[in-house]
């Protein structure tokens, strides 16, 4: 599927041109230029009318579902830590009550992998439903940023007459108060966004004492002032023009995927029958062009399928509500595919979905597997001193090791090791280091095992270790020893 990217409004433009001035679209062809580029090469900032229909219901729900969520998680304590904390400073992170250090990357690489496995299998069958229904930059833009907007400004005209209205002491007012209505509520999603790093209490204690805390805080005021930048003046060109996930589309969609559609043997030919025509001689679409104004990125969907679209669904919607005007069934703009629409077939699976489902089942299930199997407490054995060993005044071949123990649990574990091969050797512990460990504490002893010489074959010997908690926790670990080579 090709998605091409054509302006609504091409020689009837009002920022078209000055006179004497060349107009970019005898530089270039309309078919290559964005909608929110005006013919005198300037941006066309777009201001959709809002049309309460079903689709936006729905993402309206959805919208605000995803921003209580993305408010608890990082306030909702679980197991002692909030339910997602990301505590890059003490290299711990919680989520949902079990703790993950630097060292679970294998659990992060599944993780990641099945992230984006996934996020290629929803995207080639809903295209980008994601986006218009679930991405934080419109969740936040149409039912936060937008609102205030129309609240303080009017709806779409309103908006454009003030705009190009000279400045007066109640424009200022209007424009200072929607800015920083917008610069407040963009803190607020900082300082939430910093949370998962710092926690609740980490910010308290930052505005607390401003002065020790200011990169915390520099962080925070440069990320709203950005929020401000992208939610209230760069706005759809971030879905048009840098979203790295709308230039994917190319490839993720195929004629099977679920897309914004306007049903062109339905509504062509276009119009409305003047008095004498005969209404046969018409398709459904009146040319009312409501479908149009409603769209937040500006694309005429009546084109086809244009890489802007966000798949919003605010086009249905305005045109459902004509349709219901004109008596005519809803649906001349709905979500389908392009075999639907041209076929009346629907296809649901493809190759390349059992290619990617089978991916996903790897991954996910990889990080299934490793999570079952990560259990109380992580024990590492590793190699230390200066020499491969050494031999002490008794003729003990002596091999010096690090034990490193994390405790995956939310309370203090006591560990005791022993060893239990080879046969006539002996642990020494470290006295000085305690073996009981903190939640989430990575604890490291130092620890010897002295070995007869006379167990070594080839200079080596497997050495077997049982570690085991007060909690439970019980596991043999191998460590190859090395000692004189007879
Ligand atoms: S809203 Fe519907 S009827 Fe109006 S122009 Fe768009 S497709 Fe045609
Ligand atoms: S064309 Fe329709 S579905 Fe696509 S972004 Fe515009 S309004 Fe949303």
């Amino acid at each position: 599927m090709i998605l091409v990217s054509t302006p609504s409004v091409p020689a009837a433009d009002p920022h078209g041109p000055p006179p004497g001035r060349e107009s970019v679209f005898q530089v270039a062809p309309e078919s290559e230029l964005l909608y929110s580029l005006g013919a005198d090469g300037r941006r066309r900032h777009i201001h959709p009318r809002v049309v309460k229909g079903r689709f936006w219901h729905a993402r309206r729900n959805l919208g605000y579902a995803l921003i209580a969520l993305f408010v608890a998680l990082p306030l909702v304590p679980i197991g002692g830590a909030p339910a997602v904390f990301l505590d890059v400073a003490q290299r711990q992170f919680h989520v949902l009550g079990s703790i993950f250090h630097p060292t679970d990357n294998l659990l992060l690489l599944a993780f990641g992998a099945g992230t984006i496995i996934t996020v290629f299998f929803v995207g080639s069958i809903f295209g980008r439903l994601w986006c218009g229904f679930a991405c934080p930059q419109n969740v936040y833009l149409e039912f936060i940023f937008r609102p205030i907007e129309i609240w303080l400004e009017g709806q779409r005209v309103a908006q454009r007459r003030l705009n190009e209205a000279s400045w007066t002491w109640a424009k200022f007012g209007r424009k200072a108060a929607k800015w920083s209505l917008w610069a407040l509520i963009a803190l607020a999603m900082a300082t939430n966004f910093f949370a998962y790093f710092v926690s609740w209490s980490g910010i308290a204690a930052a505005w607390g004492d401003l002065a020790s805390h200011q990169a915390l805080l520099g962080a925070i005021v440069a990320m709203a002032a950005l929020i401000v930048f992208d939610l209230g003046w760069f706005r759809d060109q971030m879905c048009a023009i840098a979203c790295p996930y709308g230039r994917l589309q190319n490839v993720l969609t195929d004629r099977d995927t679920v897309i914004p559609a306007y049903d062109a043997r339905r509504g062509d030919p276009k119009g409305r029958p003047r008095k004498g025509e005969d209404r046969a001689a018409f398709g459904d679409c009146v040319n009312c062009t409501s479908c149009v104004q409603a769209c937040p990125t500006g694309v005429d969907i009546r084109r086809g399928l244009q890489l802007e679209c966000v798949a919003s669904g605010q086009c249905m919607d305005a045109c459902n509500a004509v349709m219901a005007r004109e008596g005519l069934p809803p649906g001349l703009i709905r979500y389908t595919s392009e075999r639907e629409l041209e076929t009346g077939e629907r296809r649901f699976w493809r190759p390349r979905l059992f290619v990617y489902l089978a991916l996903m089942t790897l991954a996910w299930g990889s990080l299934i597997v490793m999570l079952a199997g990560r259990g109380q407490a992580l024990v590492e054995i590793v190699r230390s001193g200066h020499e491969p060993f050494h031999v002490n005044a008794s003729g003990q071949v002596v091999n010096q090791q690090r034990l490193r123990l994390t405790n995956q649990e939310n309370e203090p574990q006591s560990f005791h090791i022993e060893l239990v091969s080879p046969p006539g050797a002996k642990l020494v512990v470290s006295s000085s280091s305690s073996l009981t460990v903190e939640p989430a504490e990575v604890r490291t002893v130092n620890i010897a095992t002295e070995v007869p010489p006379q167990a070594f074959t080839n200079g080596q010997v497997t050495g077997v270790y049982k570690v085991s908690s007060n909690h439970g926790f019980s596991r043999s670990y191998q460590f190859p020893l090395l000692g004189p080579n007879r």
